[in-house]
């Protein structure tokens, strides 16, 4: 079957795909490096062209009924289930990530945003607040025209997940994919018009990281949305407070996994997994610290070790894959690095190590200690770092001792101990029990250097939003002179 998967065209503004005018961006296979599509980047003219058809569309968007932008999103969420297959396959081309899981994790995910958001804006409503004969009411309004910055390791989902709140409460939005991988927002803005989206509402530009910088400082846009690195977002939360811009900053981590000794072993283990390689471990709320209390250790890490000799990496068009390539040879060379440097630091390689080709192999170092720089660093790759504890004092602070705060786990049977943990954790996302599970209808976030605002759930919605009071005055009016 042919690889080919050139778009219309590199743009889509007012609800037309339009050529780039700028660099030309060749999009790669990540398997094998096959170049899959060329576009072409946005000139400066072409960012102001979409953020005009984005100005001039909103106002009417946002004056519909809710429960009207709401059923667009619902088709939208229906039009991707019915091209599953086609989406995930793009998806894969696009990332390199096995079709076993872009075809339930990526576009998935990103319909139930759809229809999650497109079933709530209808119900958001404002309040009442009574001050005995006069009184205030509240609007939640839209914020205007939102610009969307997206990381390329989920890249349709990302989209989804910023535009389906973006677009429920009114905005317009502009949206730039990664570079890396440019594809599934072009989807989305095809998809969402065959739904009935109005021409200029959700608009995708191309570029590398000066495009993105563009949108941020755009005097149109009334809040940036980044999921990125912390590197970026500093400059993209920097460049947005200088026009007052809201933010969401979807940022890197260095999570922590503290598995205690009355914990489920297979669960453990099983959770340790999917917390360091799903996606070839590019995920942002990976586990990548774990935290395993002595008197299992040599349990878990013989367990762990066993159960990776027994995944299978190849092609990830391949339906038997479960572990694919990394994204581009520049992030191969960054975890490759990373793996020699947990080796120099003295950290023990139970398996894996740097692979070849376009691969590295789930990777597992034990011996590690905090202060090694496999430890403190997020690596975004597979490579999982293993610590011994003794008290679960001493694993809460030690896991906190970080300065970001994406997502944290705990395991154990101690249901008390659970909940206190999980309290004690400085991390926007914590599961008990479970690792890596993001449902749409619960907040997903960070803290500390990993972000600040909400995706998902109801949150979302006070992030793409302003609050409006307005006083009635019933009475006369009584001026002191
Ligand atoms: P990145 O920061 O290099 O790029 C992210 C996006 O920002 C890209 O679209 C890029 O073109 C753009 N960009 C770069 N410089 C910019 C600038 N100065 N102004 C505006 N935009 C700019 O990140 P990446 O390598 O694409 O993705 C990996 C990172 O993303 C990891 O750190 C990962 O943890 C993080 N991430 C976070 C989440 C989350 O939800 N918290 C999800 C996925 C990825």
């Amino acid at each position: 079957m042919s690889h080919d998967a050139q778009p219309d065209a590199s743009l889509y503004i007012a609800g037309r795909f339009a050529e780039g005018e700028g660099e030309a961006l060749p999009v790669h296979y990540p398997y094998d490096g096959a170049v899959i599509a060329t576009l072409r980047a946005a000139t400066p003219k072409q960012v102001a062209q979409a953020m005009a058809a984005a100005q001039a569309a909103q106002p009417a968007w946002a004056a519909l009924r809710p429960v009207e932008r709401g059923r667009v999103l619902i088709r939208a969420a229906q039009i991707i289930r019915d091209r599953a297959e086609e989406l995930a396959r793009l998806e894969t081309l696009d990332t390199g990530k096995p079709i076993q899981e872009t075809r339930v994790a990526d576009w998935p995910s990103g319909a139930e945003a759809l229809e999650y958001f497109g079933g709530l804006a209808p119900t958001v409503t404002g309040q009442a607040i009574p001050l005995g004969g006069d009184f205030v009411y509240t609007i939640r309004e839209a914020l205007g025209v939102c610009a969307g910055i997206g990381a390329w390791n989920y890249p349709s989902q990302i989209a989804c997940w910023k535009a389906a709140p973006a677009l429920a409460m009114g905005n317009a939005m502009v949206f730039k994919p990664s570079e890396e991988t440019p594809l599934g927002a072009l989807k989305l803005a095809e998809i969402l018009t065959e739904a009935g989206l109005p021409p200029g509402i959700f608009n995708v530009v191309q570029g590398g990281g000066a495009v993105g910088a563009a949108l941020a400082t755009d005097p149109r846009v009334a809040k940036v949305s980044l999921t990125g690195s912390v590197a970026t977002g500093q400059k993209v939360y920097a460049a947005a407070a200088e026009g007052m811009r809201h933010v969401t900053m979807e940022l890197g981590g260095k999570s922590p996994l503290i598995v205690f000794d009355d914990a489920s072993l297979e669960d453990a283990v099983g959770a340790a997994v999917l917390a360091n390689f799903y996606s070839s471990g590019q995920v942002c709320s990976n586990g990548t610290r774990v935290f395993v209390q002595e008197g299992i250790l040599p349990a878990f890490l013989e367990r762990l070790a066993k159960r990776l000799a027994a995944v299978r990496i190849g092609d990830p068009l391949d339906e038997a894959t479960q572990h694919g390539p990394i994204i581009s040879p520049a992030q191969l060379c960054k975890v490759r690095a990373a793996i020699e440097r947990g080796q120099s630091e003295g950290a023990r390689l139970v398996c894996g190590g740097p692979g070849e080709g376009t691969f590295v192999p789930p990777t597992v170092f034990a011996g590690v200690t905090d202060d090694m720089w496999i430890a403190r660093e997020e690596i975004f790759g597979p490579v999982m770092s293993v610590l011994g504890f003794a008290t679960e004092a001493e694993a809460v602070a030690r896991a906190n001792a970080t300065p970001y705060g994406l997502a944290a786990g705990v395991f154990t049977r101690d249901l008390a101990r659970g909940h206190r943990v999980a309290a004690a954790l400085q991390a926007g996302t914590t599961w008990i029990n479970a690792y890596n599970l993001t449902p749409v209808e619960a907040p997903f976030g960070g803290v500390k250097l990993s972000g600040i605002g909400r995706e998902n759930s109801a949150a979302a919605i006070e992030h793409y939003s302003q609050l409006k009071s307005v006083y009635v005055g019933m009475g006369g009016v009584d001026a002191p002179y």
